[in-house]
């Protein structure tokens, strides 16, 4: 059963046109409409953005085997109420996604759910142990969009280069969680350099991520793979990506909201939330990481949402896990700083969160055009709110923006012309 809507009087923003304009906005029969249907529900949109539904790269849902944490169920309603229609699950779950089997589970109980479209990536290794190849032809024909073994980096060159050989011959990209073991003894737990000595913390330098973008850049050039950068931290690893980009190799790169809002200055090393890995560098790599995304070395945003529960996050900077949620926080951090502080039109920041991550993983880019699927988001990003974790649709609560004050949030989101999340005012 399908229903039918007239978004009425709201600003169009529609990247893979350039439509920037007030005018309705017919759903009928799951797909964008060209005339207003009958007996629609009428949605008053004026004073709001209406949007093709965000696409996030990078989002950890953890069940199977980690449900304390966040499930299927539950990371598919903090994506809808965070505007997303499509997120790309990680692979570090238990068992993790190196067979057909699991990914295919991910990919079906995302539809059964409906409320997002779970697309799986697919582990590298076995294990995500960085020491067998999994059968990547297998876990793509199974629904993997993606492989990576994100938070394990594979650190066996050669390995690595197999992968980008079988990769490119199935059409999809590696994405790699940048960060060499030879440089990062395991033990760190924040950025290393003035803000950890200060701190008495461990460190992970930035060479350690530098050293795998690096790498990464020549296998894709020497394989011809698309090779798709994790969650870039550094200017080091920016300048890289930007200057790959700049010789025509397929090399992209995204950004956190967190990488992008905060820097090793601002940890509090009391609060864990503050933990996350790769970690938040110097307010100069912060600043690199704004311009890169600016001048488009990174191409895309993604949240790298990482759900832990709250007794994990309360063991201390040293022993807690690294991670923290922002499905429902990206809208927020990400328009409050960039477009709200003028370093972005309102359509540039959109095409971060829509064409360009589409384009990532070989989707159609997504648009408001007529025959399109529906997936949209009405966007309310003149009142300000107010973080309050408990109010999340996420399982866990680990933000670091807790109380921030924030412009931007989802106030309605459809999938396939669906309802799929609803602020109770609207
Ligand atoms: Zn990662």
């Amino acid at each position: 059963m399908t229903a039918s809507f007239i978004l009425s009087g709201g600003r169009i923003l529609d990247p893979a046109t350039g439509e920037d304009n007030v005018r309705d906005l017919f759903i009928a029969n799951g797909r964008i409409a060209e005339h207003p249907p009958a007996g629609a529900e009428i949605i008053d949109a004026r004073g709001r953005l209406v949007t093709p539904g965000l696409i996030d790269l990078h989002v950890h849902l953890r069940e199977p085997g980690g449900e304390e944490n966040e499930t299927l169920e539950t990371g598919s309603r903090a994506a809808a109420r965070g505007g997303f229609t499509t997120i790309v699950a990680m692979p570090n779950t238990r068992p993790p996604h190196d067979t057909a089997e699991t990914v295919a589970f991910v990919a079906r109980r995302g539809a059964e759910i409906g409320r997002t479209r779970i697309l799986p990536s697919g582990a590298i290794t076995v294990g995500r142990k960085g020491r067998e190849l999994t059968n990547l032809a297998a876990l793509a024909g199974a629904g993997a969009v993606a492989f990576t073994d994100d938070g394990s980096t594979v650190q066996d060159d050669a390995l690595m280069r197999r992968a980008m050989d079988i990769a490119r011959d199935l059409d999809r990209p590696i994405m790699d969680h940048a960060q060499d073991n030879t440089i990062e003894r395991q033990g760190g737990v924040m950025h290393e350099g003035d803000a950890s000595r200060r701190l008495g913390l461990p460190g992970i330098p930035t060479e350690a991520e530098a050293r795998i973008v690096r790498r990464d850049i020549e296998l894709a050039e020497a394989t011809g793979c698309a090779v798709h950068i994790q969650h870039v931290t550094s200017a080091a690893g920016a300048n890289l990506i930007r200057a790959a980009r700049a010789r025509g190799l397929r090399v992209t790169g995204e950004l956190t909201p967190h990488h992008l809002a905060l820097c090793d200055e601002d940890i509090d090393p009391g609060n864990t939330n503050f933990k996350m890995n790769p970690p938040l560098r110097t307010r100069a790599d912060r600043d690199a990481l704004r311009a890169a995304l600016l001048d488009g070395a990174l191409s895309c945003f993604a949240t790298d949402h990482a759900p832990h529960s709250a007794d994990k996050k309360a063991r201390g900077f040293l022993k807690a896990p690294f991670g923290i949620v922002g499905l429902e926080t990206a809208i927020g951090v990400t328009w409050t700083l960039l477009v709200r502080g003028e370093w972005m039109t309102p359509l540039d920041w959109l095409r971060r969160w829509t064409v360009e991550p589409a384009r990532v993983i070989g989707l159609n880019s997504p648009t408001l055009a007529p025959g399109a699927p529906a997936d949209v988001a009405l966007l309310d990003v003149e009142s300000p709110w107010i973080v309050h974790p408990n109010e999340f649709e996420t399982k866990s609560h680990n933000t670091p923006f807790a109380n921030w004050t924030l412009y931007g949030r989802a106030v309605a989101t459809w999938l396939a012309g669906r309802l799929v999340w609803k602020e109770t005012t609207l």
